[in-house]
Order: structure tokens, then sequence, then C-alpha cells
């Protein structure tokens, strides 16, 4: 039998709202009580293509709301988490973490990855252009948070094979945004996500690692390629 798949889930703002990248917190919290109550492992992001089965949580962009309504919830679990930030927003304020939030995140144990200086579409820069914007988010990350940043992940999950090839020298992990489990044999330079936008029903969240669940991930997938991409990655 195939070992089953792990998830990498994709999350942008924990808030109160509606919109495609808002989980409103108390259905956060639901699903980490799910997660913890289901025994499947919640397990780092590089440890979760080396361990079947598990699930890895990821966190898009460095929303504010991150530290009130994701990290005590995260804590309480001891559930691994990663934000993939974006330089420039942690300077700007606003809805954003701020550089001080982001290394009481990466103090508190959460790991930090790159997501570009700016969130440009890395696949439509130009190649420099895109390593710069990977390579300068990262230095700039370990600069002021003095932590190694070992993963990536590219703006609406959009990349070049010459970009791949760059960050499999670069990176640890890269992550991409297609819908779909991931596994050992997948492309660490472009690893497939599940954004939770597509489990918002806990009765769909419950099928995580099941077959039904791939089934319908799978049906979805197709959905979302025929729309083309999404605008908010
Ligand atoms: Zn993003």
């Amino acid at each position: 039998m195939r070992p089953s798949p792990s998830a990498i889930l994709t999350y942008h703002s924990i808030g109160g709202g509606s919109s495609v990248v808002e989980t409103p917190a108390g259905l956060f919290v639901r699903q980490m009580e799910w997660l913890a109550e289901s025994g499947m492992p919640v397990v780092g992001l590089e440890q979760s293509i080396v361990q079947p089965g598990t699930v890895a949580l990821t966190f898009d962009d460095g929303y504010r709301d991150f530290m009130s309504a994701a990290l005590p919830v995260l804590q309480r679990f001891s559930f691994p988490a990663t934000i993939f930030a974006v330089t420039d927003y942690c300077r700007t304020g606003g809805g954003w973490m701020d550089w001080e939030q982001m290394r009481e995140a990466a103090r508190a144990g959460v790991s930090i990855g790159a997501h570009g200086v700016d969130h440009a579409d890395l696949s439509r820069v130009g190649p420099e252009a895109a390593q710069r914007q990977l390579g300068d988010c990262r230095r700039m990350l370990e600069d002021r948070l003095g932590v190694a940043v070992r993963t990536c992940a590219y703006p609406y999950g959009l990349s070049t094979p010459a970009l791949r090839e760059w960050s499999r020298r670069e990176f640890a992990v890269s992550c991409g945004t297609r819908l779909d489990y991931a596994c050992s044999g997948d492309d660490r330079a472009d690893l497939p996500r599940i954004d939770v936008y597509y489990l918002r029903r806990m009765a769909l969240f419950r099928q995580i690692g099941r077959p039904a669940g791939r089934g319908y991930l799978a049906f979805r997938r197709v959905l979302r390629e025929r729309r083309g991409r999404w605008a908010y990655e």
C-alpha cells in the first residue's frame, strides 16, 4: 500500500471576516482541536515531506492577526508552524506583522520562510529579479530575526523552471499553491499545498488525509485550473 501523503495547509489571515484570505478565528480553533484529536502528527514543514501522513501549517504574508488569533492556539497544542514573510510588509505596519512581532513569533519557535521583498509575481519579473526577491528577503529575515531561513513560498504560487532550479539549491523546501497533498517524491522546489479556503466546512476539514478528502481536492483542483489562477495568494 502506498504511504498516505502529507497535507501542507495554507492559511492567510485568521480573522473575523469571510473573504477568501480569512479563516474565522473560531473555525481555526475548531480545526486545530480536531487535528489534536485526530492523532495525525502536526509537524514542521520540512519534516512533513519525509514523514508520510502528517500535517504542516503554513501562514502566508505575515498577517498581524497571527499573533493574537493563531499563535496562542498553536502554542496550546504545541503545533509547529511556518510564516512566509514579505519583508516590505514588515515595515509598513497596518494589517501586517512588524519586525518586533516577527521576532516574537520566531522566539516562540515559529519557523520563518521567505515570500519575497514586495510580493511580486516571480514568474514575470525576469530570472535575476526573481532570485533577488527571494534571496534579499531571506537575508533580511536572517539579519533582523537571527534565524536561519530554509524555506520559501512563491507569491501567487508562481515560479519558472529556472527559478525552481535556483530554489532547489538555495532552500530546503519551496512551496507553490498547486492544490494537492504532498509526498516524498514531489519536487521540493515546488511543493503542493492545500489552501484551507477549500476546507472551510468542518465536514471537509475532517476528511484531511482520507481518500474521500483527496477525491474532493482533485475535483476542486480541476475547477480551479479551468478558472485560471487566484488573485489573492
Ligand atoms: Zn502571499
